[in-house]
């Protein structure tokens, strides 16, 4: 990034500044020093983490202001006193020499990387003056301004800001290019999105999900621990692949066969849970019919997926007679076009063995319930509605579909123009399929502003940069957490920003206090109710008691507001255990005891909420479904079987627990572990093609290619090749993970599925040629 033009005050160049900037805040006498060689005094601060999404607890050692040591939190059921090498890598996020420092504007070209550096009040004066124009250009349509915000906390709170306050309903996450087949397929059919109790359970499936080298928490380790019989399905051997008491390598996307295979065997040899289906079940006679009737037999299931019919026999007989089996349904983005299928066809297998609502199955628990604030939110007639769940059944009304909003608005199909975005804590220029659209659709925006903590892609998309600080230099509001160990857990501010970088809600704060007034009088101009409220109450009421004011959200800081919220629903004690502990639940000084070395407890067995009073139906038939022409029960459709033309090969992705998709790959020790990514690739067609190990290749597909390195291995079949996401980053602002491997997404065609508009990951056919 070539800043222009310095202005006023020195910029503080990397971590030499860090010790003038570092204030330790909020420390706790509660932990002791364990330094044994430092002199200096150490504090230490409870803190979750933000490095992937499970947000694990930990304690922040802070030495002379300078934040020296992650260690893992024993009080926190989620997380069971544990960080992995991601969270205890978090030191290197907060000192990232790479790290934005102060606001910037663009000056030369989009993406052409040339700032300048501005105050934070020019920021937000350009801002302003630009939505002004822009708004008042589309006649009050709000919606005109697209918002994004990928997964985590202060998400809802930014939702407040542009949503409600702002008006638009354009908000895009992650979900689409994450996991919304399966908690759409869950929510619709057992009426929860539940959790699963893999602790609990004393036979587990999993399809796919790598849980012992993509995502390490303790829902992996309990996998270890509690030695339940462990099946694998994967193309791939990976190392979970290599941890299960049966590895099955299944051919790609065809895991809904497996489902049904599994669900025909289990209903024509009645191994099902009588009781509870005759509870529970709506339509299961239907249901039943329907899998006979298609004779999705064993014998059927493996033409299509590679398993051998008797396998497929063995383990769903040993399924249905566990005495606590479950599907695990997965966590991570949408493979095929079947997934919702695919997803529903395990949520019923598991009801089907009745492992709903009981230890070891999907649970719904009971978890702590936060107390919302409210916002007064102005209604904008003019503002209109979203668009990108158009054609999509479902669809998650709150984060919506990422490829089909894309498509509309780069065709200019949409009812109206998209012209600026905001996007915070989401890498769109690496995490969205078809990476040459999204960087089109950014081109033709009047305003880009991305807050974000580094330069990533995007970054250098935008026209507007905003530094956001890190978790480690903020508080953020109290959370909820679990459902069968229920916690409350705060994130906690370690030191106070670096540099010039702000909370989000800081940003917020200031931008809303430009935007306020200036917004109010193009609503004044277009928006024939508010003029006649203003007639009625005069301008002063009509603009409070419509909600105009986006200050209001901030009037108090995010400390008071914890303090407020907690104080008053669960008592002082509660805020004290949340501020020196950073958990905190009812009984929880009773509960909470040692039980090994370094192994803790909880909840007694007998308080955990395996089981709760809960009116529900475990529907099979979804009418929905069958009005927009789609099966309403799980089927097998001729368009799912896998095929792959001669002379290609189906891509598949993945990735290691040393990446957060892009979010981590600039952290100096995580590229230390694992420097890049590289073509797994059979060793047979390796020897095909003249290909050895760490061969360079040229990897295309019909809408891109990169070149990476060669893995052969037998550890793939020979149709599937596959490479880690996370690498192939094009800022050269990231200099830890510039020039590191390949990105996945200039590859993978931008596919969706029509049910959740999801992205559908393992649907394209690449060529390879050694170069
Ligand atoms: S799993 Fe690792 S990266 Fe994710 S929150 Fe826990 S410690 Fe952090």
């Amino acid at each position: 990034m070539k800043v222009v033009e310095v202005s006023r005050r020195k910029f503080l160049q990397g971590s030499v500044a860090l010790s003038v900037y570092a204030t330790a805040s909020l420390a706790t006498p509660f932990r002791t020093n364990t330094t044994q060689t430092s002199t200096k005094e150490a504090e230490e601060t409870p803190f979750l983490c933000n490095m992937c999404r499970n947000k694990c607890a930990g304690f922040a050692r802070v030495e002379g202001g300078e934040v020296t040591k992650l260690d893992p939190n024993p009080f926190f059921p989620k997380s069971r006193n544990m960080l992995c090498p991601k969270g205890n890598a978090g030191i290197n996020a907060l000192y990232d020499k790479d790290r934005l420092k102060y606001p910037l504007i663009r000056m030369g070209k989009r993406g052409e990387g040339k700032y300048k550096r501005v105050t934070w009040d020019e920021a937000n004066e350009y801002i302003k003056d630009k939505l002004v124009t822009i708004i008042d250009k589309q006649k009050d349509n709000r919606s005109t301004i697209a918002y994004c915000n990928g997964e985590g906390f202060n998400k809802d709170e930014y939702i407040q800001f542009f949503g409600d306050k702002l008006g638009s309903s354009n908000f895009l996450d992650e979900g689409s290019i994450c996991l919304n087949t399966k908690l759409g397929a869950t929510l619709l059919t057992i009426g929860d999105i539940g959790e699963p109790d893999i602790a609990g359970s004393d036979y587990v499936i999993i399809s796919g999900a790598n849980r012992f080298e993509s995502l390490i928490t303790p829902d992996s380790i309990d996998l270890i621990h509690n030695q339940q019989k462990l099946v694998v399905l994967d193309p791939r051997c990976t190392i979970t692949a290599t941890k299960a008491d049966d590895y099955l390598p299944i051919n790609v996307g065809t895991d809904l066969a497996f489902c049904l295979a599994m669900t025909h065997i289990a209903l024509k040899n009645e191994l099902y849970d009588k009781t509870f289906v005759e509870k529970y079940f709506e339509d299961f006679e239907k249901y039943k019919a329907h899998i006979l009737k298609e004779n999705y037999t064993a014998q059927w299931a493996e033409g299509k997926t590679h398993i051998p019919a008797d396998k497929i026999e063995q383990i769903t007989k040993a399924f249905f007679g566990a005495e606590r089996p479950l599907y695990y349904l997965g966590r991570r983005s949408v493979w095929a076009e079947n997934d919702f299928q695919f997803r529903r066809a395990m949520v019923l297998l598991n009801a089907l063995a009745g492992s709903i609502n009981r230890k070891g199955g999907i649970i719904f628990g009971e978890p702590i319930k936060l107390p919302k604030e409210v916002v007064n939110a102005p209604i904008y007639d003019q503002a209109e509605g979203r668009f990108d769940l158009d054609g999509i059944v479902y669809g998650a009304n709150k984060g919506g579909s990422w490829l089909n909003f894309r498509e509309k608005v780069l065709t200019q199909s949409s009812p109206y123009p998209v012209t600026a975005m905001f996007i915070r804590k989401h890498n769109l220029m690496q995490n969205m399929p078809n990476i040459a659209k999204t960087k089109k659709m950014l081109e033709m925006m009047d305003l880009v502003v991305v807050m974000d903590t580094l330069p990533s892609d995007t970054v250098l998309m935008a026209d507007v940069i905003l530094p956001e600080c890190t978790y480690l230099e903020r508080e953020d509001m109290v959370v909820s957490f679990n459902r069968l160990e229920p916690s409350l857990a705060l994130r906690n501010q370690v030191i106070k920003p670096l540099y010039e970088s702000r909370s989000m809600q800081d940003i917020l704060k200031g931008l809303g206090e430009k935007l306020t007034k200036p917004l109010f009088e193009v609503s004044r101009k277009y928006d024939e109710d508010l003029q006649e409220s203003i007639q009625e109450l005069g301008e002063k009421k009509a603009f409070e008691e419509g909600g105009y004011d986006f200050t209001e959200l901030y009037r108090n800081s995010v400390t008071t507001r914890n303090q407020n919220l907690i104080t008053k629903a669960f008592g002082k004690e509660a805020y004290e255990s949340l501020k020196t502990k950073g958990v905190w639940y009812p009984h929880m000084e009773a509960y909470h005891r040692e039980i090994g070395n370094h192994r803790y407890e909880y909840y007694p067995e007998e308080k955990r909420h395996y089981t709760v009073q809960r009116d529900f139906k475990v529907k099979c038939y979804l009418k929905k479904l069958a009005k927009h022409g789609f099966d309403a029960m799980p089927s097998w459709r001729d368009s799912y079987d896998f095929n792959v033309p001669k002379g290609k090969f189906r891509l598949i992705t993945g990735r290691n627990v040393t990446d957060t998709q892009t979010a981590t790959t600039n952290n100096i020790m995580l590229r230390d572990l694992m420097q890049s990514n590289h073509l797994w690739i059979n060793n047979k067609i390796a020897k095909e093609l003249g290909i050895a190990l760490g061969d360079k290749v040229e990897v295309a597909s019909s809408i891109g290619e990169v070149q990476i390195e060669a893995y052969p291995t037998n550890k793939i079949a020979p149709n599937v090749v596959w490479f880690a996401h996370g690498f192939g980053v094009q800022s050269d602002e990231l200099t830890n993970s510039f020039g590191h491997g390949a990105s996945d997404n200039l590859l993978i065609e931008d596919k969706f599925e029509k049910i959740y508009g999801c992205a559908t990951m393992h649907h394209t056919d690449i060529t390879i040629r050694r170069l």
